[in-house]
């Protein structure tokens, strides 16, 4: 049996640290940090997230706006909302809820925040900034991912790593910041031939598939460490991720639960990145 990483205690431990910073932050500063939420329209699963991250906001200490937004809001609309919120000095992160209604156009949007204030790592400044590795803010779903493994014991360096996706959301950063750990990366996606060739290869395999179950036992090295991205819903409407973890648990070193493993860490990386946005602002 795996031994399992657990996301919700270790996302509680570093909102703890944030917390303790964020006190610092204000004995330092005389302010808190701050986050704008922008959403648009009556998604229900989006409004959960968004108050989700209000919610997480106050934990800290942070100070959080939700902006609500009618579903018929107009392209201009949202932009002077942005250009107003990228002007607001008590506001030094702003995130656009994904996905936008259609009408919407959703990089025209993103690229309007200020990369300064880009909290969800996503303008392609922000981007080009982690393919040097000099950046200051990081996706939160990869970075959440790094930081599992990090306070694991679990370190890249020297490892085969094999990521299965290549969104631009989490495919392709997690492999960055893989190899920015010194990992040696494959990116498997839709088109790569005989996956399980490859991902046989794994000492850490990263599923960010978005399939239920896709990852089975006869697809994983013998005491790999196994990370689930994936939010799905089996047959029966529950809660899973991309990975088989029955199955898997059985042939893994350390794997990841879903819920309970990646998810919790999204929103704490998010805190994060906020955090490190207002403290390069105020220290400018
Ligand atoms: P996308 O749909 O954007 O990307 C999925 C990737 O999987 C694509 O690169 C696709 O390849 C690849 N893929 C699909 N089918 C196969 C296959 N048969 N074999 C190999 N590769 C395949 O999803 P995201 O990256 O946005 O999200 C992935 C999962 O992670 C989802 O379940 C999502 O809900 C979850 N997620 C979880 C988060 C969290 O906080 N825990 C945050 C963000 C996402 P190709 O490019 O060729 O189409």
């Amino acid at each position: 049996m795996a031994t399992i990483i657990d996301g919700k205690r270790i996302s509680g431990e570093i909102r703890a640290e944030l917390a303790e910073k964020t006190k610092e932050f204000q004995s330092k500063h005389g302010t808190v940090p701050g986050l704008a939420v922008i959403i648009v329209g009556e998604d229900p699963a989006s409004r959960v997230y968004v108050r989700n991250k209000h919610k997480a906001c106050a934990e800290v200490g942070f100070y959080s706006e939700v902006h609500e937004l009618p579903a018929d809001s107009t392209q201009e609309h949202v932009i002077a909302l942005i250009d107003r919120l990228n002007e607001q000095e008590n506001i030094h992160g702003i995130l656009v809820q994904l996905p936008l209604p259609k009408h919407l156009d959703e990089q025209t949007i993103l690229l309007r925040i200020k990369p300064e204030k880009d909290v969800d790592a996503f303008h392609p400044y922000n981007v080009g900034k982690i393919m040097i590795g000099d950046y200051n803010v990081l996706p939160c779903t990869p970075a959440g991912v790094m930081q599992l493994l990090a306070r694991s014991g679990v370190s890249a360096a020297g490892k085969h790593c094999v990521v299965i996706g290549r969104s631009n959301i989490v495919g392709k950063p997690m492999a960055m910041l893989l190899l920015h750990d010194n990992g040696t990366v494959t990116i498997c996606h839709s088109r790569t031939p005989d996956l399980k060739a490859q991902t046989l290869q794994a000492d850490i395999l990263v599923a960010a598939v978005g399939r239920a179950g896709f990852v089975t036992a006869d697809m994983v090295k013998p005491g790999a460490v196994v990370i689930d991205v994936g939010i799905n819903r089996n047959a029966e409407g529950k809660l899973c991720g991309d990975v088989d973890f029955e199955s898997v648990n059985e042939v893994a070193s350390m794997i990841t639960p879903v819920p309970g493993g990646v998810g919790p860490m999204t929103i704490t990386m998010l805190l994060q990145n906020t955090l490190t946005a207002a403290e390069a602002a105020l220290n400018k």
